[in-house]
Formats: C-alpha cells, structure tokens, sequence
C-alpha cells in the first residue's frame, strides 16, 4: 500500500508540475505577479492542511471502508472493465456531491471557501477547507461501501481526479477547437472557469469533476461562454486573508 500511495504522490506532483509549466509558458489570463504569489501561498497551505490529515484521518477512514467488503454484488471479473464501472460510478458521485455543496447551505460555508479565490490556476485546484475534506471523506464511504471499490482502484480514481482538478483549474490557454472537442469528454479550463464566474447563476452550473457530460444530462450545464478577463470569485463577497478563510465556515 505505501508504495501505491508513493507512485500516487509522484504521478500527481508530476502532473501538477506539467500542467504550472503549461499555465506559465501558454497562459489565457495575465495575472500580476504579486497576486499570485499571494494566493498561491494561500492555496498551498490549505493542501498542505489536508496532506497533513491524510495520515491521521483521510487514510484510515478510506482503508476501513475498502476494507469492509459487506456484500458480493457489482462484482465484475474483468479488472479493466471493472475499474471503468468504478471511474464512472465515483464520477457521477463527484458530480452530486460537488452540487450539494452548492445547494446545501451547510456544506456551502466550507466549498465557499474554494470559490473565494479570485483568479484561477492549478493552485486553485488544490485550495479546499479542511472541514470540505473531511466531510467528503465520510460521505464517499458510502459510495465505496455500496460498489465495493477496493483501495487499488481508488488511489488510481483519486489520482484522475487530482490530474482533472488541476487541468480544469488551469489558467492554460489551449487551441479553441482542440478545447472544442475535448470539452464533449472531459471537463476543459473553460467550462469550470465559468462555474467560477462571480455571477451565482453561473456558479451553481457545470458542476462535473472528469466527464463533462453529467451536467448535461442532469440539466446543469451552463450555455455562458468564458471570456477573457471574466470575473471569478463568489457574487456579493470577496477573497479573504488565510485566518479568515480558515474560520470561514463558522461565520
Ligand atoms: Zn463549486
């Protein structure tokens, strides 16, 4: 297991490493370099809380719950095709869960603390409340639970959805049409930017971690084309120093 979790560290570091080198070398929005600095500070400390709660929560919830193995059923014998019904089934799962916290008053006052952030890049994609994590560690036990999804599988989900986190978050100016195309399969820059528009009517649309197509099918995807210099961040509120968003939630 340690050497699974290492291979996981180094994937994501790797790909967070590619995607702040792309964001550097082709970016879409030109953003001070004193803000940045600033924020990235911000952004890193929150992932740095949360790697420090890995071993001491995270962790042991997640093992015991891929541990339980209650029932027999959803088992497929094809490990490939197995681990695509569990992408499938723990991305519809993101998809509500990430709704919930936006039509949830309770579980907003933490994920308010994501959308707070106002530019993006794959820094962003790293900057969750403490208090998030922790309760979408609880409640996607019940997802593991019911669909049996052993540890193996995921760690190797996790990793695609951190990979995905930063890429959508990414302030990487990619070509329109090769953008275009992606954007049918998987969630581009440009569709989850707008889900950080500071319009609430865009903020509470385009609601998918991986697949793109979940909003569309579930009626939330948002028809606002991003543009450049658009405004991101949270409709009647601003960014906050990090003691502030720490104890956000508890305003
Ligand atoms: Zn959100």
């Amino acid at each position: 297991m340690i050497e699974l979790l290492n291979f996981k560290i180094i994937l994501v570091g790797a790909v967070l490493l590619i995607f702040v080198l792309f964001e550097n070398i082709f970016p879409k929005e030109i953003i001070k370099f004193k803000i940045r600095i600033k924020r990235t500070i911000k952004n890193i400390f929150f992932w740095l809380l949360n790697i420090g709660l890995t071993p001491i929560l995270i962790l042991p919830i997640t093992v015991a719950a891929t541990s339980l193995n209650l029932h027999n059923f959803f088992i497929i014998e094809n490990i490939f095709v197995q681990f695509l019904f569990h992408l499938i089934i723990y991305d519809v799962f993101l998809y509500f869960w990430h709704r919930a916290n936006h039509e949830i008053p309770f579980l907003w006052r933490f994920h308010h603390v994501h959308h707070l952030d106002e530019t993006l890049d794959v820094s962003s994609g790293i900057r969750f409340h403490f208090g998030e994590v922790i309760l979408s560690t609880i409640v996607r036990c019940i997802i593991i639970i019911m669909f049996n999804i052993s540890l193996l599988n995921l760690i190797l989900i996790e990793t695609i959805v951190l990979a995905s986190s930063a890429f959508h978050h990414s302030n990487i100016k990619l070509p329109q049409k090769f953008e275009k195309i992606l954007s049918f399969i998987i969630v581009t820059p440009s569709i989850h930017w707008v889900h950080h528009h500071k319009r609430q009517k865009e903020t509470d649309a385009n609601y998918c971690a991986i697949f793109s197509f979940w909003d569309l099918i579930f009626g939330t995807k948002s028809n606002f084309k991003r543009y450049k210099g658009m405004p991101i961040g949270v409709e009647g509120d601003s960014e906050q120093s990090l003691i502030k968003l720490i104890s956000r939630p508890l305003k």
